[in-house]
């Protein structure tokens, strides 16, 4: 495998020690691929991603999810030239299309009956959470420990300090995250004994979760349990917010909301939102909600939550995020790509089970979980052994994803497989011959 690197990937290789000289790290991209070093993407086109050196992958990564019509979708990158053309990317004014947008969304999520625009998901879970304050009048926030919500200090769950059991990361005081509070997944009684105690203290403002369960699924949550999150929140008047910056449109038009027929109060977008393109993130939910974004219902006289953002709803990301959604909802893209993420499980379920492997995969549509060290399911319980076998077992991902790239599939960090709508049965079973290879390693 590290000859692979050496022979075949010297651009590459060249690119990311000038890069480790200017960039803290020599990534700016966390999970792109960096084992054994940065590989320089030079082109990417549907299904498939080109490097520096004219080596050819099956793009798996898709720019870590936001491209459900496949990378560099053309009908899309047409319109965002002719916005290009007449408006630059940013003006600073409204614009025809940030309506077009909010509209399209409300088409297929009804429940998002306004949208507020911003620059990421990071920012929009800050938008969402400091909406929910605002609107409620109450602090705590209670998240699902395990999912990512951005790099937020006060949702900063996952940047621990290395070796050691403290969840925060250098840099955050702990004042960021005194009203933040953790649940683990699945447990029900321990939320309510939380709303229970916030509730004689301030009140809880919102509950967060990712509908899949923390990581997209990483460790998955029963279909139930967005329902009865739902129950909890109701009875005890705090928010439900859906962070669907990546079950947006991926799992269906609905998305996460639709495909479990769960309604939150506010909805996080990111990724699919600009189809791929910048500034992706933003806020929606009931107007009666989201005007609180402006001052109160009518606009005035009520309590107003602040957000901001210079490159917000440029035309440019809201043109690409309008055509991304009419094209998928006119293809299909998210069912197309659902089942490309079917075949591949199942393909790869086939081998594993031929090769008796103790590997684990699976997915929720076009999101694919592949597990090749399962360790880090069994001891969710004790702190300190989690996080040291989750860093080794980070290394074994690494070295799982750098082996899957020596014959040519892109994966996110080794784990994790996003499928788009360019992925034909052909390209899935070219890429289960590729996978198959590798673990015959
Ligand atoms: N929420 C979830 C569920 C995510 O997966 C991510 C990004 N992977 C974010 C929030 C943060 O979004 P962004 O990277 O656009 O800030």
């Amino acid at each position: 495998v590290l000859d692979y690197f050496e022979q075949k990937c010297k651009t590459s290789k060249a690119l990311a020690e000038r890069a480790k000289e200017v960039i803290p790290g020599g990534v700016q991209h966390n999970l792109a691929f960096n084992y054994p070093f940065a590989i320089a993407a030079a082109k990417v086109d549907g299904a498939y991603m080109w490097d520096e050196d004219g080596n050819r992958y099956i793009d798996f990564l898709q720019a870590g999810g936001p491209t459900i019509l496949g990378s560099n979708y053309q009908p899309v990158r047409q319109k965002v030239h002719e916005i290009v053309e007449s408006c630059g990317p940013v003006t600073g004014l409204l614009h025809e299309y940030e309506i077009k947008l909010a509209e399209i969304i409300r088409k297929y999520m009804p429940g998002i009956e306004m949208f507020r625009m911003l620059g990421s998901g990071t920012e929009a879970v800050m938008g969402a959470i400091r909406l929910a304050r605002a609107h409620t009048g109450k602090k705590w926030v209670i998240k699902v420990g395990g999912d990512y919500h951005g790099w937020s200090d006060q949702m900063v769950y996952g940047m621990r300090v290395p070796g050691t059991g403290r969840r925060e990361a250098h840099g955050i005081p702990k004042g960021s995250t005194a009203y933040t509070q953790e649940v683990f997944p699945n447990e029900l009684g321990s939320l309510r004994r939380k709303l229970m105690l916030n509730k004689i203290r301030g009140g809880t403002a919102a509950v967060i979760v990712e509908p899949l369960g923390p990581e997209s699924g990483t460790r998955p949550v029963t279909p139930e349990y967005n329902r009865e999150v739902r129950k909890l929140c109701d009875e005890f008047g705090a928010l439900l917010i859906f962070d669907e910056v990546v079950t947006g449109f991926r799992v269906g038009m609905g998305g996460g909301q639709g495909y479990f027929n769960v309604k939150p109060d506010i909805t996080v977008f990111g990724k699919a939102i600009t189809g791929g393109y910048p500034m992706a993130g933003g806020i929606g939910g009931r107007k009666e909600i989201m005007m609180t974004l402006a001052g109160g219902i009518g606009g005035k006289g009520g309590k107003r939550a602040f957000v901001g953002g210079t490159l917000s709803a440029n035309p440019l990301s809201c043109v690409a995020g309008y055509y991304a959604i009419e094209e998928m909802a006119r293809t299909g893209a998210p069912v197309l790509a659902g089942r490309a993420g079917d075949r591949l499980t199942a393909g790869l379920k086939e081998i594993m089970n031929r090769l008796g492997l103790p590997y684990v995969v699976y997915n929720m549509g076009s999101i694919v979980h592949l597990q090749t060290s399962a360790v880090l399911l069994m001891s969710m319980r004790n702190p300190i052994k989690l996080m040291r076998e989750a860093d080794a077992r980070k290394h074994l991902m690494e070295e799982m994803g750098a082996a899957y790239l020596s014959r040519g599939i892109l994966t996110l960090a080794g784990s994790r497989i996003y499928t788009s709508m360019a992925d034909t049965d052909d390209v899935i079973d070219d890429a289960l011959n590729r996978f198959e290879d590798v673990f015959k390693l």
